[in-house]
């Protein structure tokens, strides 16, 4: 995530957060919204059902909470779209063009098709995001402030943060 500050931390390790929301910083009452990402590595790219699950529980509002929610929903809803409408729809007009061309063409019309939703995630990124490794995972925060109070719960565990 662009312009974000970063917490690694252990993979094993149980992340401890503040107690307010993730969104908007009011007390998250028990609420908290759930993120879920593969191990990132280079078999992941090809069959991305391969690699270890890692899932956190991040501290969230009801209504931040349906808004994160909404938003994971609407991008993964353009991905398949754009992936069914590219494998079913464009790839059989591409036949008329030499072989190896094909491909570079079909990747292109593919990220043509999501730059709208690219563009709003850019202009309006979640308030947190993950990038797990095998050893260690990078929790992403958009607010400065709420990442400085996760690497303080956690540095005694090996946190650090940049
Ligand atoms: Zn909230």
């Amino acid at each position: 995530m662009p312009f974000s500050t970063d917490v690694n931390v252990p993979r094993g390790h149980t992340v401890e957060f503040p107690d307010r929301c993730i969104g908007c910083g009011i007390p998250a009452r028990n609420g908290y919204v759930r993120f879920a990402r593969r191990t990132v590595s280079w078999f992941g790219v090809v069959i991305p059902y391969l690699g270890r699950n890692y899932v956190i529980d991040v501290p969230c509002c009801a209504g931040c909470e349906s808004g994160i929610v909404g938003q994971r929903r609407k991008r993964n809803l353009a991905l398949w779209g754009a992936s069914i409408l590219v494998a079913f729809i464009v790839f059989p007009y591409l036949d008329g063009l030499a072989r190896p061309l094909r491909k570079p063409v079909g990747l292109a019309v593919f990220l043509v098709l999501l730059a709208p939703v690219l563009y709003v995630q850019f202009l309006r990124p979640p308030p947190f995001d993950l990038y797990v490794r095998s050893g260690n995972v990078d929790l992403e925060f958009e607010d400065a402030d709420y990442a400085a109070e996760v690497y303080a719960l956690n540095s005694h565990a090996g946190a650090t943060i940049n």
